[in-house]
């Protein structure tokens, strides 16, 4: 019998209602995505967005999928890591739905359903993961049933950085491909710091410095400099976790993934070590609905699920918290 699982995000910027079947079929996956006006965003104005878009997400998302809500088996929610109000906006209308269905309530990790949704749509079983968006900068690999994290940022996220520098120069969001397209007329190399500790990266006094040095130098050059960079040291940890690891393939995902000069950097890493390099396409690389409903799928096969007064939000969930059962025959 085919299994129907509704998956809701909710972590930051995107409200997102995915409908998976247990086959693996991505039914549909609709999102709409709070752009701030200006500046960053604001947990408090993202949460209000998802809260006025919720109702016309979930009706698209069940007409594409061609099914009513009483055909859903079991509603997943993105328990965290993420925004706190955003986290309880979302958690509150999956909390609604399960109870209004009568069914249950599964709990999922952001971060485990950007990887699960890779490995479902790549076919690879068992990838090394470098999971970079505004939010997370992670490598991460399945050891011992869990998803372990083997290098992740200190500090501020790949993409924030990238988007708070756009930002000082005047582009607006998302930043990253503007300065991309700088970075393409870069001629001189700025040396900028490089901070890498251990498996770990550090990206806030790359930060720091690259937003001094604006005005002082060239802005192709200096966007050009601060890719090289932040990429260089990703780069790093990701070439001693595949040599570490063992693994023969390397998932890229998350929003920053659609980078091509870091894509570029990844498969040369790849090449060297003879593993196959992928890319998530752009539309299951950012955040969405439809990852949390088939990781939801997975976890619901293995009878977790929360009960409704204790499915509280959980903003700084850890990936390797999380117990992985569907893949403990490794
Ligand atoms: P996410 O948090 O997964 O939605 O990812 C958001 C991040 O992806 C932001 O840092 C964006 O600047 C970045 N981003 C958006 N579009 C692109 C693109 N075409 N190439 C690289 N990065 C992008
Ligand atoms: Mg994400």
């Amino acid at each position: 019998m085919k299994i129907y699982i509704m998956g809701i995000e909710s972590t930051a910027h995107t409200f997102g209602c995915g409908i998976v079947t247990s086959n693996g079929e991505i039914l549909s996956n609709v999102k709409s995505e709070y752009m701030p006006p200006s500046g960053g965003i604001h947990p408090r104005e993202a949460s209000q967005h998802h809260s006025q878009k919720a109702l016309s997400v979930i009706k698209k998302a069940l007409e594409e999928a061609k099914i009513s809500l009483y055909d859903i088996d079991g509603v997943a929610i993105s328990l965290g890591p993420g925004l706190g109000p955003c986290l309880r906006t979302g958690a509150t209308i999956a909390r609604a739905i399960a109870l209004l269905i009568n069914k249950p309530l599964i709990p999922v990790n952001h971060c485990v359903a950007h990887i699960e949704i890779g490995r479902l749509i790549t076919k690879e079983e068992d990838p090394l993961v470098v999971y970079v968006s505004g939010g997370n900068t992670i490598i991460s690999a399945f050891s011992d049933g869990r998803y372990r994290v083997f290098g992740e940022t200190l500090d501020i996220a790949l993409g924030n950085c990238l988007d708070v520098f756009a930002r000082h120069l005047g582009l607006p969001h998302p930043g990253v491909p503007k300065l991309e397209a700088l970075a393409d007329k870069g001629k001189n190399f700025i040396f900028l710091p490089y901070i890498v500790k251990g498996q770990d990266v550090s990206y806030s006094g790359l930060l720091t410095t690259a937003i001094k040095y604006i005005g002082k130098y060239d802005s192709c050059d200096l966007s050009m400099s601060l890719l090289e960079t932040a990429y260089g040291m990703l780069a790093e940890v990701t070439e001693r976790a595949l040599a570490h690891t063992e693994k023969t393939s390397l998932l890229l995902t998350g929003g920053v993934a659609r980078s091509l000069r870091l894509q570029r950097i990844l498969k040369s890493v790849c090449e060297e070590h003879s593993a196959r390099f992928h890319v998530v396409p752009p539309e299951l690389a950012g955040d969405n609905g439809a990852m949390i409903a088939w990781t939801g799928y997975l976890a619901y096969k293995e009878n977790i699920t929360i009960p409704i007064e204790s499915s509280f939000i959980k903003q700084r969930w850890r990936l390797d918290e999380v117990e992985i059962p569907w893949r403990m025959r490794y």
